[in-house]
């Protein structure tokens, strides 16, 4: 079969390989449409470490192909989406509705164990071998098409999070730093919640306008303006909720200076090196300030959830998918979407 193998820093590229089969409590997929992740550019700029011979991708729309033993209630053909993280559905973290921490072992290492595409063999592919497939096969309901439910393996399934764990509730004020593919599903998810206030802050033109179409009743351009002013002007002091998605000391930190006291900082940036939290930001402890923290919710169960809300007419991410390309063309693919050119959002990679 044809995949994108990860050979070494900016090697990687379309090669023919063995194609997998299921094992005991596995599956494999025949993916119909996959797309390129943030976490994916990482991989190939060598900021993200993971095992040469890899085949990169975790966002997986397609058919089930083959079931391993122990897998019941699925049969060959059935259309399916799996979400970005795999959780095993058995450990205490799963059972205890934490399934993006499975195993308990922290972040670090359930991304180690479970995470198509970081430790595993991933979607980027003809075919691509599911673990744990009991517990991460949704079926695809049949009026739903592959591009509706693609976003939801990942950036929706984290994005709309950020506005859950950061608890908004109806007529919340509610502020998301950055608009890249994860803010602009947080953007929806304040929305969704019920914000009567949902301010969007980022610097591309393109992605501002994308936000007002996500919901976002305020976009903020902060090459224009001081974001954090500007947020507590329009929120008139303060909003109930900020959403930070990006993953940066400044915008942390401009997050947690939009908050009114007693706010909640909904954290969905993954950190490198150090993070500081300024004492005057944090009101010096006293502002019964929360952070929170999410990582891509995965399982069937999130994803048939996820797919409801598009089924239902609540949500529509395929304005997001700016770009289509063949398997065979993810270099070019890959060009785009780290550059950032022609005001690509995400790209629809099809084997
Ligand atoms: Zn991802
Ligand atoms: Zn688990």
């Amino acid at each position: 079969m044809k995949a994108n193998v990860f050979r070494g820093v900016e090697r990687f590229g379309i090669e023919e390989v063995e194609r997998p089969h299921a094992q005991t409590g596995e599956a494999i997929v025949r993916v119909t449409l996959t797309t390129i992740c943030g976490t994916d550019l990482h991989i190939v700029r060598g900021e993200y470490p993971v095992k040469p011979g890899l085949i990169i991708g975790h966002e997986t729309v397609g058919f089930v192909e083959e079931i391993g033993n122990g897998v019941v209630g699925y049969e060959v053909g059935d259309r399916v989406l799996v979400g970005a993280i795999t959780p095993c559905g058995q450990c205490g973290a799963c059972l205890s509705g934490q399934l993006s921490q499975c195993g308990h072992g922290g972040a670090y290492e359930a991304l180690g164990g479970w995470r198509l595409g970081n430790t595993m063999n991933g979607a980027q592919a003809e075919y691509v071998r599911i673990p744990h497939a009991q517990a991460n096969l949704a079926k695809i309901p049949d009026e739903l098409s592959d591009e509706q439910v693609l976003l939801l393996a990942d950036i929706a399934s984290t994005g709309l999070a950020g506005a859950e764990s950061g608890g908004v509730r109806l007529g919340d004020s509610v502020v998301v730093f950055a608009q890249g593919p994860i803010g602009l599903c947080a953007t929806a998810g304040a929305r969704l919640m019920g914000a009567s206030l949902v301010i969007a802050i980022d610097g591309d033109d393109k992605r501002l306008a994308m936000a007002k179409r996500m919901g976002a009743d305020a976009a903020i351009d902060y090459r224009r303006e001081e974001p954090v002013t500007a947020v507590r002007k329009l929120a008139k002091g303060g909003v109930d909720v900020a959403i930070e998605a990006l993953g940066s000391q400044s915008t942390f930190q401009s997050a947690l200076r939009s908050l009114r006291p007693g706010g909640t900082l909904s954290s969905l940036g993954v950190y490198s090196g150090k993070l500081q939290v300024p004492y005057d930001a944090f009101a010096a402890g006293l502002g019964d300030h929360r952070i929170v923290t999410t990582l891509c919710p995965g399982g069937k169960e999130r994803m048939r959830r996820l797919m409801s809300l598009v089924q239902a007419e609540r949500l529509d991410l395929t304005p997001l998918l700016t770009h289509r390309f063949s398997l065979d063309r993810i270099g070019e693919a890959y060009a785009l979407f780290g550059e950032r050119r022609d005001g690509v959002i995400k790209v629809a990679i099809r084997p």
